[in-house]
């Protein structure tokens, strides 16, 4: 960094960026907000600011840029979109009054995770600030969303855990301290995420109530972290975040961020949006806040079969009562973002207009009583009874708030006529000059005659009277005071019109500055009630993803999915993929049963590219998802045991955020399914083993579906290209082959997307190419070939030979697995792809020679001649072979 010059405001400066070293200070001076030095010349680069410098003249200039102080916030957005932070430092007193260097703090940190304005376009996502720590082997994490309140706590074992938090929340900055491992941290950085350091706690008595039940150390201390750094952040009220929640991964469906990426749940895998996900198919939320809850269900669906059935219930309800549901959604349309409007009632930021969205929006709650009062009563009870109208906020905005205020709470014309005795005299002041300005121009017309004399107004010179230049010879001498010449008219004043005009004058400063008193009371009146706008904004939410729901399934034709009690017995009759029909349009796409009776666990899927096996299988992947949300089901009807996790491997995507290769990635995620995979999960294999060479992959799948059918248990579909792993039909009992149907019509294979018992035909690919019009003699060869290929295979048959060599596992016995267990298994399948014919070959012995020889003992002659005798030796075994 350039040596700073010493000039008092640069030690000013200096002293507060010390503070800051990791953000963009903004350093308000006048109209701008200026950076310098090191802060400059990247700003300058980053927001395409020009570069300029202060003392030029001076041997090291100062480098240094600025922006307008009325444009900030749109600079400090990008920056902070683009993973920065910003302090901004404020003039704390009024320039002209100050006496020496003008008082500057900085009044609040910016950052990634605490950002709170982010646009209309991101309302209905949460931006959430995480915090990790790490105490006696376990971790801490928490979490908040800034600008609605949430507070979330867990303990998580493992970092895979964490990772999975992370990334399903997309959080861009997480607060760590000096207990998290540097690994940890790496891997953090890798994954895109701004790390914040937080060592020091220090919670404010008045958050200490956010911790409260909250005893588990871990948890503790990363609640007090995240604090911590929030309050010393964001330096303003922080009334609206909401006590801790604890909560467990195992409350819910569990699913790896893998799974949610693979399954696009929510963001698109070719775009990065929400656009052709199942959120976009499922949200017809009516308010931010709903469109935020849905996404927080579909992040976490349940397992708690009571939970489930209270929601499914609901939307039975809305299902079948459509002009109830149309009510509720009009009534809906007019309720606004409550907790963001919470959360800018606690930080202070509100405006006039705020509090109208807040009145309308209560003024609805009422009549969301009234329909639900319409519908089956048991029902929406629990809901019925958060509603709560918070009529004495309605009372006091309406009393107090003009119906249409202006954007700015300073300048008056917020508060209504009548609310304030005071307030009404100033006003009756100001509008009993003004009237007495009218009477005036009116008689002095009259008086001198000029019937353009004009009393008018301006800030520098306030009320004076206009006389054009032609009128002056009309104006008796000495009648008014001369107070301004213009062009074509003088501008005069009287001792009375003086009077008049400080009267006005001092009646409008006098009011805006009480209007602006009475605004402040009025928001901390109602900020008194943040807490119950908070629970009523998450009773709406409820209200509105439920009717979403209802919406969905009607105009999707769902149906309720019932759920099995004690058998894992799984069937869908005609299911469907509900965003890839909404996409081909409900004619084209071709319903499919999924079929797997308590005795089935896995279903081995076969058929041609493109015939539909992975969205078969991800259909089902979003069948249980849907149900487990409590929304009905693409299906015409569905039965079905509740699933503690999901595991998917599907499609052969590069992990390009973690930057490991294809079949890395494909082993991890298989590893991450067998390793925690119970009887009660589902696991989607698609054409895994793909990724290496032939052989070893299908080993590899081989394996792991005799993994999963002798240990696992899992419910799982496994498609695969390798046709020759159907014949495990034979030895694995709970194994069932499924095929995708195609037919030759009119010289074309068309797939009909349709699941059918038992393997499929596998010269699909010479079929292809026949209807391709390759040459016939070319296709003989390849039927040849097959032939060739299929009776090799049947001698040497690897699924023969390795059945075999599984241990039998009657799936009845409970399977206490050790690593050894594995390895050994392991061990016995390797083994099966053929030993090598001689046991020690020529190579062998002329390697051990070399390894042996006496080189010191050696003239150079010497070891020519043993070279030769070896590449004799070589080659002769060469031949012989
Ligand atoms: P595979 O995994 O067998 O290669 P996909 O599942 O990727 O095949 O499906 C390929 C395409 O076929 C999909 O993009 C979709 O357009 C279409 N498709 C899949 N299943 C169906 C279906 N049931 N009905 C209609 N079209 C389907
Ligand atoms: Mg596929």
């Amino acid at each position: 960094m350039a040596k700073v010059n010493q000039t008092p405001m640069m030690v000013q400066y200096q002293k507060i960026k010390d503070q800051y070293p990791d953000a963009f200070l903004f350093y308000r001076l006048g109209d701008f907000y200026e950076m310098f030095n090191d802060d400059a010349v990247k700003g300058a680069q980053l927001l395409e600011l020009t570069l300029t410098t202060r003392n030029h003249s001076s041997k090291n200039p100062i480098p240094m840029c600025g922006v307008p102080h009325h444009a900030v916030q749109n600079y400090i957005d990008i920056l902070v979109d683009k993973g920065y932070k910003v302090a901004i430092c404020e003039q704390m007193e009024d320039p002209k009054l100050a006496k020496g260097m003008v008082k500057r703090e900085v009044i609040q940190l910016v950052t990634p995770g605490t950002q709170t304005d982010t646009g209309a376009g991101n309302a209905k996502e949460n931006n959430y600030l995480t915090a990790l720590t790490r105490i006696n082997n376990q971790f801490g994490f928490a979490y908040a969303d800034l600008s609605t309140g949430e507070l979330k706590v867990s303990s998580l074992d493992n970092f895979d855990a964490v990772l999975n938090e992370v990334m399903s929340l997309r959080t861009k900055e997480t607060v760590v301290d000096q207990s998290v491992p540097k690994e940890v941290l790496e891997r953090l950085k890798t994954v895109g995420i701004l790390l914040s350091h937080q060592d020091n706690v220090e919670v404010r008595s008045e958050l200490s109530y956010l911790t409260q039940g909250v005893t588990a150390t871990e948890q503790l201390t990363v609640l007090k972290h995240l604090l911590t750094y929030i309050h010393t952040t964001q330096k303003r009220s922080l009334a609206h975040l909401q006590r801790a929640v604890i909560y467990e991964p195992t409350f819910f469906l569990k699913m790896d961020h893998y799974s949610q990426r693979n399954l696009e749940l929510a963001q698109n895998m070719r775009t990065g949006k929400k656009s052709g996900t199942l959120l976009w198919l499922l949200d017809e939320t009516k308010t931010a806040m709903g469109g935020r809850l849905l996404k927080q269900w579909l992040d976490r669906p349940l397992v708690n079969r009571q939970d489930i059935l209270a929601r499914q219930k609901k939307v039975s309800v809305l299902v079948d009562q459509y002009f109830e549901r149309n009510s509720l959604q009009e009534e809906l349309t007019q309720v606004y973002d409550l907790e963001r409007l919470a959360g800018r009632i606690a930080f202070g930021s509100v405006n006039g207009r705020d509090l109208i969205q807040l009145k309308t929006s209560l003024k609805q709650i009422p009549k969301l009583q009234h329909i639900l009062n319409e519908l089956p009563k048991a029902a929406f009870s629990d809901i019925y009874e958060r509603l709560d109208p918070l009529d004495n906020v309605v009372e006091i905005i309406d009393s107090a708030i003009v119906e249409e205020p202006p954007l700015s709470v300073t300048d008056g014309g917020v508060i209504k006529d009548g609310y304030d005795q005071t307030l009404d005299t100033y006003r009756e002041a100001m509008h009993n000059g003004k009237q007495w300005m009218a009477e005036l121009e009116a008689s002095e017309r009259k008086i001198t005659g000029i019937n353009n004399l004009k009393i008018g107004y301006n800030r520098v010179f306030g009320y004076y009277i206009d006389v054009t230049k032609v009128n002056l010879n009309k104006l008796p001498e000495g009648r008014y005071e001369r107070k301004q010449t213009l062009a074509n008219s003088e501008r005069f004043t009287t001792p009375e019109l003086k009077e008049k005009e400080r009267l006005i004058i001092e009646a409008e400063e006098k009011s805006t500055d009480l209007e602006y008193k009475l605004f402040v009371k009025v928001r901390e009146l109602v900020k008194a009630n943040i807490q119950r706008i908070q629970k009523l904004a998450h009773a709406v939410s409820e209200l509105d993803v439920l009717q979403s729901f209802a919406d969905v399934s009607e105009k999707y034709r769902f149906v309720a999915p019932t759920f099995t009690q004690t058998d894992h017995d799984l069937e869908i009759v005609e299911g469907r993929h509900p965003v890839v029909e909404k996409v081909l349009g409900r004619q084209t796409y071709v319903p499919n049963d999924v079929k797997m009776p308590e005795k089935t666990s896995i279903l081995l899927i076969t058929g041609p590219n493109m015939s539909g096996k992975s969205t078969y299988m991800r259909q089902l992947a979003l069948t249980v998802i849907l149900a487990q949300m409590g929304c009905f089901v693409p299906a015409k009807s569905a039965k079905m045991p509740i699933f503690d996790q999901i595991f998917t491997r599907i499609g052969a995507a590069d992990d390009l955020i973690s930057g490991e290769s294809t079949f890395m990635v494909e082993m991890k995620e298989a590893n991450e399914a067998l390793a925690h995979a119970t009887a009660n999960s589902l696991i989607l294999f698609d054409e895994i083993g793909r990724g290496t060479a032939t052989y070893d992959g299908m080993a590899l799948a081989q394996a792991i579906i005799e993994f999963v059918h002798d240990r696992v248990h899992a419910k799982t579909l496994f498609s695969t290209h390798y046709h020759e792993l159907t014949v495990l039909d034979k030895s694995l009992t709970q194994l069932k082959n499924v095929h995708v149907g195609a037919v030759e019509k009119n010289g074309e294979l068309v797939f009909l997307h349709q699941m059918q018992d038992g393997p499929a035909d596998k010269s699909y690919g010479i079929h292809v190419a026949k209807l391709a019009g390759l040459p016939d003699s070319l296709l003989k060869r390849a039927d040849t070939i097959l032939a060739h290929l299929e009776k090799a295979q049947d001698q040497h048959a690897t699924v023969q030979v390795a059945t075999e060599g599984r241990e039998s596992q009657p799936d009845s016995q409970p399977v206490e697995q050790t690593s050894e267990d594995v390895t050994d298994e392991s061990d016995t399948q390797l083994s099966l792809f053929g030993e090598p014919e001689e046991k020690v070959t020529q190579a062998d012995k002329v390697a051990s020679e070399v390894k042996t020889l006496n080189l010191m003992g050696m003239t150079p002659m010497d070891v020519m001649n043993q070279v030769y005798k070896w590449q004799q030796q070589l080659a002769h075994s060469k031949k012989k072979r």
